[in-house]
């Protein structure tokens, strides 16, 4: 007798979301955590205890190509990196589902169209109860309704950001987002960007999709429970080996997050597959794409009192910037304050609460294109992690294009400094989705093309970046998996 119909590794974005999906249909479904819930605790709301102390980060290292040990921060609890997701919720935009000339490269394009995800980035949005106004951004896609909710508002420094942008010619819009801000507000009064939910303020995989999902008798959850291995008889899946023991089931899908369901593909090389599962193209690990991404902190006079901060966003260089190829996406990071200042730069805590007063930051976010040479591999035991930057170009441009606007918006010092490996955050590409074979690891739904009954649903899946932060689209394609897996179980 197997454990479930299906077993899904990983109760992040993917997974969390896959689960709800399948929610009401009949299928006993087990998610397997390697975390445990994240518990309230004085923490959750201490800058310092998180930003300076790395209170919640995981002890894991990864290893950099010249051996160099370093601590990602990649979260493992129950409803993955989104307990610490800013909750921005962003469709890709229509364009990026087609190729794009880049300054640096051209990205390949999706196997299928916007409309194809459309009704399920709607679904998405419904089950996260995302806040936003589709009207507003130039570039929005078509959407069939407006968002769930009307925007979380802007504070007033936040407000007369807007104005100040507008009049220097900018089309800024509200952030989505997946915030119950009165609820949040209701625990401590602090940011929720990189701050952990607990108490269901931040709609993330847990408090809105794993929550929905386990009202479901058939749907259970096992946590501190790692997959370490698994097994095929050449064509199928027959187990996975864990830190509980062997478990089965007819489908299995993998949800660890881009750089975790890679490294088990690898580690699972076997006779029949020297290479790793699912890796007859050799395209697993690879394309590791993570966002090139800034922190620009604007400087003025005004002291900024916000306490959210995080309500605004632009894409005004998004699908060009004038005569030239795209730059990317800016929106505000949740409101700097002097201990993850000091933290992030070294500066004396004086100083940092000074700065930090007066700043407002925002997100510099360029694509990352895909390059088989950007990479994670296992080394024994350890990950390894080549990640190759691409189209930096476009992210000089887009800093550069900001800090100049930011002068004649009446912020006269702007300070940036780029997020490295350390900040996988944005992590994508590593088995992604194709029509060939040949050159993906995936087909459309996310079924491995060389197994019968393996399905990956997190950011491995992505063939592309874009600049938009990733969650919805993934939430998406973990939607549209759930109705293949409730037809295929038919
Ligand atoms: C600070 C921060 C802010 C962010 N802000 C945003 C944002 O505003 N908007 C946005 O769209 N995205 C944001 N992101 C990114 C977003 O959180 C991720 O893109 C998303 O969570 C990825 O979903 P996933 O399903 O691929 O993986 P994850 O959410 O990482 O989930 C993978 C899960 O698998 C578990 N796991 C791994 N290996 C195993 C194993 N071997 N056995 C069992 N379980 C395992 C992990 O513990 C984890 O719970 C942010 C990320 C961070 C860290």
């Amino acid at each position: 007798m197997s454990d479930a119909d299906i077993i899904i590794v990983g109760s992040g974005m993917g997974g969390a979301t896959l689960a709800a999906g399948l929610k009401g249909s009949g299928l006993r479904v087990l998610v397997l955590e390697r975390g445990q819930l994240l518990q309230d605790c004085p923490e959750a709301r201490d800058a310092e205890a998180i930003y300076a102390r790395g209170h919640f980060r995981p002890a894991e290292t990864w290893l950099a190509p010249d051996g160099t040990r370093f601590n990602p921060g990649n979260f493992a609890y129950v409803g993955g990196n989104s307990k610490f997701y800013g909750g921005v919720l962003f469709r890709y935009r229509a364009e990026d589902f087609a190729p794009i000339e880049h300054l640096n490269g051209t990205t390949p394009g999706w196997p299928f169209p916007y409309e194809t995800l459309a009704p399920f980035y709607e679904r998405a949005e419904a089950l996260y109860q995302v806040r936003g106004d589709a009207s507003v951004d130039p570039t929005e896609p078509p959407h069939a309704g407006q968002y769930p909710h009307p925007p979380v508002p802007h504070e007033p420094a936040i407000a007369d950001l807007d104005a100040r942008l507008r009049k220097v010619g900018l089309h800024p819009a509200p952030l989505p987002l997946a915030i119950d801000l009165g609820r949040w507000r209701s625990r401590a009064d602090t940011p929720w960007d990189g701050f952990p939910d607990t108490n269901g303020g931040k709609l993330d995989a847990e408090s809105a999709a794993l929550v929905h999902a386990l009202s479901d008798p058939n749907i259970t959850l096992r946590t501190g429970v790692q997959v370490r291995r698994i097994e095929t008889d050449g064509t199928r899946v027959t187990g996975l080996l864990t830190s509980a023991g062997r478990l089965t089931a007819p489908r299995i899908v993998l949800a660890a997050g881009a750089v975790h369901t890679a490294a088990l593909l690898l580690r699972s090389a076997s006779e029949a597959h020297p290479n790793g599962l699912a890796n007859s193209s050799d395209q697993v690990g690879r394309n590791f794409m993570n966002h090139n991404a800034s922190a620009v902190l604007a400087l003025s006079p005004r002291r900024n009192r916000c306490v959210y901060q995080k309500t605004l966003q632009f894409n005004d260089w998004y699908l060009r910037d004038g005569e030239r190829p795209p730059l990317g996406n800016i929106q505000l990071l949740g409101r700097v304050t002097g201990p993850i200042l000091a933290s992030q730069t070294g500066l004396p805590k004086p100083l940092a609460n000074l700065i930090a007063s007066h700043a407002i930051d925002f997100y510099a976010m360029s694509e990352d294109l895909p390059d088989p040479e950007s990479r994670v591999t296992v080394k024994g035991d350890d990950i390894v992690l080549d990640w190759r930057r691409s189209n930096w170009e476009a992210h000089l441009g887009l800093v550069a294009k900001l800090k100049e606007t930011l002068k004649k918006a009446g912020f006269p010092i702007v300070l940036a400094k780029a997020f490295d490996r350390r900040t996988p955050s944005h992590q994508c590409g590593t088995a992604r989705l194709g029509e060939d074979p040949a050159t993906s690891v995936c087909d459309t739904f996310g079924k491995a093309h060389d197994l019968d009954n393996l399905y990956i649903c997190d950011a491995s899946l992505l063939p592309t970046s874009a600049a938009v932060n990733p969650s919805l689209t993934i939430a998406a394609l973990a939607l549209r998996q759930a109705d293949h897996l409730k037809e295929a179980a038919q």
